[in-house]
């Protein structure tokens, strides 16, 4: 088994037509992965053209180039490098959010989903409630029910994948909510940018834990670092 450094010498990957190599990714670098288009530190594949700007995840190098997944049990997913459909971005069915790096997709079904949000764990514990949190893949309350998120109160659509704990009625959206008190640190922190809708922001929280899962998928084991 290959230790969890990515390889030093250029390795083509199907997603790029230029050879990549191995790069250790600080925060300063400030680099954004071409895959799955989240925040980008550590263990890195980089393009050995100076003047391209294309960086993946160890781990979204890695990743299968076929899953199948509870979300979607009755087809395999395939990895995509780019949005399916001719267009430059999807919708997840996940989250609902844009994509428009790497999908996971099954073409019967246009179904497409978020590196990300495939990644996502089955239970997950949030600090606000007692009980584990079940991922859903539709809203577990009869059709035409409104439910509102527990954590940020807004609504959580009902195609959309959310925790849910069906003892207590508790839900919330499948990725971080944005709380008044984060709100006020991004505030503090970002006053000059004009923030877009926070749901889909990329917290490094949210980048470990992606790391951690997919290494669980492709592996069958925890966190390799
Ligand atoms: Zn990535
Ligand atoms: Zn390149
Ligand atoms: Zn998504
Ligand atoms: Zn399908
Ligand atoms: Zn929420
Ligand atoms: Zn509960």
């Amino acid at each position: 088994m290959a230790s969890g450094r990515p390889a030093t010498h250029p390795v083509i990957h199907p997603s790029h037509n230029h050879p990549l190599r191995g790069y250790n990714a600080q925060v300063e670098d400030e680099i954004i992965c071409s895959g799955c288009n989240q925040d980008l530190i550590g263990a890195a594949y980089k393009c050995t053209k100076s003047e391209c700007d294309y960086f993946l995840h160890k781990l979204c190098f890695e990743l299968p180039p076929k899953i199948r997944d509870n979300c979607h049990p009755n087809h395999l997913l395939t990895l995509l490098y780019s949005p399916p459909y001719d267009h430059s971005i999807y919708t997840c069915n996940a989250c609902g959010e844009y994509g428009s790096g790497f999908a996971y997709n099954c073409s019967i079904c246009q179904y497409d989903v978020h590196i990300r949000c495939v990644c996502m764990p089955e239970s997950m514990k949030h600090d606000d409630h007692v009980h584990p949190l079940a991922l859903v893949y539709s809203s577990p309350y009869p059709k035409g029910a409104i439910v509102t998120c527990d954590v940020c109160n807004k609504t959580i659509s009902q195609n959309l994948w959310s925790y849910s704990c069906r003892l207590c009625n508790y839900d919330k959206h499948l990725h971080s909510c944005v709380t008044d008190e984060e709100q006020e640190t991004c505030v503090a922190e970002e006053e000059e940018e004009e923030e877009p809708e926070d749901e889909g922001r990329i917290r490094k929280r949210d980048v470990i834990r992606v790391a951690t899962n997919i290494a669980s998928i492709v592996f069958g084991f925890g966190p390799l670092f």
